[in-house]
């Protein structure tokens, strides 16, 4: 039976759920000094959440000298699906109530082949998940789009690598197709929500989030929550100018980040290096495939190539000046580097780090981790289920909100 309108009926049950969704199975004594509720109080509110379906038993606690405290868990049946649309590829995961990874299933596919194509095939993925067992009843769907999303309509907004997206109704369009609340964002905030759920940022209130990939992107996340700004455009640093007379970008302008130090800016110029003969690699790379990617950069550095590590250095340069002015300017406890082309090596983080370390005052960077990712492939879709189950486990604003 599908349960769409499965919601908390007041803030208690809601700062309950939430409590077992972050730390997991809770004894009641443990949920009483939580949130501070009575003995009786908190047992009404348990009861119902245990008849709305949303808590079960999870057994009883080792005792601590008096009468054994039970203890309570998130049901066993909640599941939510956090899906990720990068610019070539779609991974699709299952989570239980915890937002542990059940199931996980990725297809290459790219992004320009419109909203249609690309998100059949994030419900085909998540068909065969679901046909392996994984999930009977969903409650909730998180997507994540490689682009300007505004939050508040769940729609792309000119997305400059996205052909068709440009307010396509993919938050309408997904809960039609699943029958269940949609929430929908751009990659990078949900990387940090995932992050900040799972991954290294788990007890850090503010920090930056930095993707490098196919376009550079900053997830901004302060006091515990995401900050996406009056429109949803807060952190897309990829289009901040660094000269005007630079190269173009895809965007329309010139000299922003991205047309410097992102994955396409390193194939275009890992393309120019192996055209005058300054790496052997790459030239042969490009001899057998025609045309160089960021992965052939990250394959000619790790065989030592000098022109690829010295690509890979600059495109580190780049960002770590942006990164410095945004230190600055915000203050953060922790940056998280992500995406394709921060896996790529070590000295692309040892470059950010030197940048930032050289440009920012003591005060900003005196405890200041910059770190990669710890979730990797998997941060964009844990954010996604965590996006949706913070609107499934809070109490429904009005009838609005969906
Ligand atoms: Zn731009």
């Amino acid at each position: 039976m599908p349960r769409i309108a499965l919601r908390p009926e007041n803030a208690q049950q809601a700062q309950l759920l939430r409590l077992l969704r972050d730390h997991g199975p809770r004894s009641r004594a443990e949920l009483g000094e939580a949130i501070r509720l009575s003995r009786s109080k908190l047992a009404h509110e348990i009861d119902r959440l245990t008849e709305l379906e949303f808590v079960e038993s999870g057994g009883f606690a080792a005792s601590r000298g008096g009468r054994r405290s039970s203890i309570v868990r998130l049901s066993r049946d909640l599941r939510f699906v956090g899906v990720d649309i990068g610019a070539t590829s779609v991974d699709v995961a299952v989570t239980n109530g915890e937002l542990e990874v059940l199931g996980h299933s990725n297809a290459e596919i790219g992004v320009h082949n419109g909203p249609p194509t690309v998100l059949d095939t994030a419900l085909d993925l998540l068909s065969k998940l679901r046909a392996e067992g994984v999930a009977t009843d969903i409650h909730g769907a998180g997507v994540g789009i490689p682009g300007p999303v505004s939050f508040r309509e769940g729609v792309p907004v000119a997305p400059p690598i996205m052909p068709g997206w440009d307010q396509y109704p993919v938050r309408e369009t997904m809960s039609q197709a699943l029958g269940v609340p949609v929430q929908v964002d751009n990659d990078v905030n949900l990387m940090a929500l995932g992050e900040l759920h799972a991954g290294v940022a788990r007890s850090v209130d503010d920090f930056l989030l930095v993707k490098i990939g196919t376009g550079i992107g900053c997830g901004i996340v302060v006091g515990g929550e995401l900050h996406r700004g009056v429109s949803g455009s807060a952190g897309d640093i990829g289009h901040i100018q660094i000269d005007e007379n630079g190269p173009p970008c895809a965007c329309g302008n010139r000299g922003c980040l991205e047309a410097y130090a992102s994955g396409t800016a390193l194939a275009r110029d890992a393309m120019a290096a192996a055209r005058a003969g300054r790496s052997p690699r790459l030239a042969e790379l490009l001899e057998d495939s025609g045309a160089l990617s960021a992965a052939d950069v990250t394959d000619a550095v790790s065989v030592g190539d000098p022109a690829a590590v010295q690509l890979l250095r600059e495109s580190g340069h780049r960002v770590g000046q942006v990164l410095a002015s945004l230190v600055s300017f915000f203050n953060p406890g922790l940056v998280v580097v992500a995406g394709g082309v921060a896996g790529a090596g070590h000295s692309l983080l040892a470059e950010m780090r030197s940048a930032v370390y050289r440009r920012s005052l003591p005060l900003a960077t005196g405890n200041l981790p910059i770190v990669l990712s710890e979730l990797a492939a998997a941060a964009g879709v844990v954010g996604g289920a965590r996006l949706i189950s913070d609107q499934v486990l809070s109490v429904p604003r009005g009838i609005d909100e969906r």
